[in-house]
């Protein structure tokens, strides 16, 4: 039997191409929403479409750049931020409350300001933790590689005779006493 349409419907290909529409759907329906709220205070219509365009682009991104991260961000952050708790619910109101406003079924223009004021706002609170997350976890990154180096270099300086390396003088001493290797290269 061919699953060649099986595979395919459970591939990860698919779900990347399906969460890029999921993406592009937030995009649109931020941009709408933005646009639709800069009307009056941005007079231009294309300083509006790009002012548009790029808080939209920060409101789409943000989210699906701290769900991607979200597991090694709380990892790394701890529960500090509950917002990361509780992403995949804000996702979901988020969109939830678009999709409302977009409709006219919540038609308070107070509302609407308030609301992409706070969407906005923990979009920009989302980016600044996940860099300040990931930059932190390349400083330990870092860290832990120059200590491997510098355990590598420690190891090579203090090496028995039978080929095993030890990180201090004295726990070399101390492995010679048992090493039989050692013993029989002293005596010849
Ligand atoms: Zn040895």
């Amino acid at each position: 039997m061919n699953l060649s349409l099986e595979n395919k419907i459970t591939s990860l290909r698919l779900v990347t191409i399906l969460m890029l529409f999921y993406l592009l759907g937030y995009f649109l329906k931020a941009f709408f929403l933005f646009d639709k709220s800069f009307i009056e205070l941005i007079s231009s219509p294309i300083a509006r479409t790009i002012t548009s365009v790029f808080s939209s682009i920060v409101a789409s991104s943000a989210l699906l750049v701290a769900y991607v991260h979200k597991d090694q961000l709380e990892k790394i952050i701890g529960t500090k931020y509950k917002v990361f708790k509780y992403l995949p619910l804000v996702m979901f109101l988020f969109d939830v409350m678009m999709m409302l406003l977009i409709l006219d079924v919540i038609k308070s223009k107070v509302f609407r300001l308030c609301f992409i004021s706070v969407l906005y706002a923990v979009c920009g609170l989302l980016l600044i933790s996940i860099f300040k997350a990931l930059y932190k976890q390349e400083e330990v990154n870092i860290k832990q590689a120059k200590a491997k180096v510098e355990q590598k270099e420690a190891e090579e300086k203090h090496k028995c005779v039978c080929g095993v390396g030890f990180p201090t003088k004295k726990q070399l001493s101390g492995h010679q006493g048992r090493c039989k290797i050692y013993k029989e290269f002293k005596n010849n």
